[in-house]
């Protein structure tokens, strides 16, 4: 990942405009106040918003964990979608990484849309038990 949508870049001692903080993080201005709507705290109601950079900071902190703790092992999160959707077992493919990490790709059971992720090899039997299905046919790239 790049430094895009990074809290690090964020000065926790100075206020963001929307736009200042679009551009800081690289991200729509739109997205910005989907956030405050979201919950970001905004310093108070008067134009310009003013949002406080340690408040920002913090959520981002937190919206990057729970992007990160909402799917299930074998949940996949699909971009179009916005939220963890089953793979469709027929499309999963899994590709031995090193330290012990699988890349897994698969695509949306909803939309057909590609998605991936990275998850640990022991995890591998709980997923496809969740899937209720054995392995795919990738099982060869695992056999290294
Ligand atoms: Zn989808």
């Amino acid at each position: 990942m790049s430094s895009r949508n990074n809290p690090n870049r964020i000065k926790s001692h100075r206020s963001y405009t929307v736009i200042e903080a679009s551009e800081l993080l690289g991200v729509n201005p739109k997205t910005v106040r989907n956030w405050i709507r979201a919950g970001l705290p905004i310093a108070d109601e008067k134009r310009p918003l003013l949002i406080d950079g340690a408040d920002l900071r913090i959520f981002l902190k937190q919206k990057r964990k729970t992007y990160l703790q909402q799917c299930e092992t074998h949940e996949m999160y699909c971009f179009k979608c916005k939220q963890p959707q089953l793979p469709d077992a027929d499309s999963l493919q899994f590709i031995a990484k090193p330290a012990g990490m699988v890349a897994m790709t698969g695509h949306c059971c909803e939309c057909g849309c590609r998605a991936n992720k990275y998850v640990s090899w022991r995890d591998l039997d709980n997923i496809s038990q969740k899937l209720g299905r054995k392995l795919p046919k990738a099982e060869k790239h695992l056999n290294l």
